[in-house]
């Protein structure tokens, strides 16, 4: 590990300030940061401890949503009175990531900003990794790429988002909200995380410098209706293949509304938004359901190890509809 500062934040205007610096990080819980510290793939320059600023609160919003703040643990924010009864989706997708040591330790704020777990990035023996070096190449495009995208890749990378909590936070219209050095912004969460093209080495919008300090929830919760499924090698401690979050409105078994946002399958949570609108008005017979599967999927690309991960996509979508709808 190279040598970096260290310093701890008094407050968000001094971790905004501290994190203003050119290669500054900011260590939260650090279940990602510190591995990759410890691996070379992160270099930081200087290490801004934010860990007890006053982000780690759940509260209610006046307009009927919650706030989580950035610094909330995941196992605080899965087991929350109020996330569990308002956004049942959402504590469903924290308890389906990591492992319990891991949730307890990581923040929100860390959980939007985990890298890809793609073995060519963390690994500092393989050279050709466009997120980890700019212009090597991408080794997973000829390699093991099991893992990796079906939707939204580019010839730059075809890497996967890992975040489970994102995806459920997509399907819920979920707001970041961020501080900087001369003043705030407000982020919807389908534009925080982006695309490969060709500068992978961008995970996300934040610029240098900017400080999460929480994620806003809005209402509805689609409480009575959703659903979160990941499909994964192991039943713990494993990275999906694929995942869907699935909450509907339903009025007189009728869909009102529909959300469907996949989890591995792309370098950011993928809203499938033609599959959602193909349910508006209908009674999700199984035939709905199924063209509904198939729509959220319709774009996809196989790699050479992953053509696996289109059907069960399909599979996955179906069985998170028919659960969420109650008609399993
Ligand atoms: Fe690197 Fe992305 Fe290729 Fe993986 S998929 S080797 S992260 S460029």
């Amino acid at each position: 590990m190279q040598v970096f500062e260290f310093s701890k934040a008094r407050d968000v205007a001094h971790a905004v300030q501290l994190g203003a610096q050119p290669g500054a990080h900011y260590l939260g819980g650090g279940t990602n940061l510190l591995d990759l510290m410890k691996g070379g793939v992160e270099r930081p320059r200087s290490v801004i401890d934010i860990s007890e600023l006053p982000l780690a609160l759940v509260e209610p919003l006046p307009d009927g949503g919650l706030r989580l703040g950035a610094l909330v643990r995941n196992s605080d924010a899965a087991n929350h009175p109020l996330v569990r009864s308002r956004y049942p989706l959402l504590s469903q997708a924290f308890l389906a990531g990591a492992s319990p040591q891991l949730r307890n330790m990581a923040t929100v704020g860390g959980n939007l900003l985990q890298r890809t777990r793609c073995g060519y990035f963390t690994d500092l023996s393989f050279e050709r990794c466009n997120k980890r070096l700019p212009g090597s190449g991408c080794a997973a495009r000829d390699g093991n790429n099991r893992m990796h995208a079906i939707l939204g890749a580019s010839e730059a990378c075809v890497a996967t988002n890992p975040s489970d909590m994102s995806v459920a936070l997509l399907a819920l219209d979920a707001v970041v909200q961020v501080r900087r050095r001369n003043g705030a912004r407000s982020i919807p969460i389908g534009h925080f995380h982006r695309l490969p093209g060709t500068t992978p080495e961008r995970d996300t919008q934040l610029q240098p410098g900017e400080l999460i300090v929480s994620v806003d929830l809005p209402p509805p919760g689609f409480a009575q209706h959703c659903c979160y499924l990941k499909v994964r090698d192991r039943a713990s401690y494993a990275f999906a293949l694929v995942s869907a979050a699935v909450a509907l409105s339903l009025a007189s078994d009728e869909v009102r509304e529909a959300r469907i946002v996949l989890g591995g399958v792309a370098h950011k949570p993928w809203r499938a938004l033609e599959a959602e609108n193909s349910l508006r008005g209908t009674r999700l017979a199984p035939e709905d359901i199924q063209a509904a599967a198939r729509l959220a999927t319709h774009d996809a690309r196989a790699l050479s190890d992953n053509a696996f991960k289109i059907p069960l996509a399909q599979q996955v979508v179906a069985r998170a509809l028919a659960t969420a709808a109650g008609v399993t």
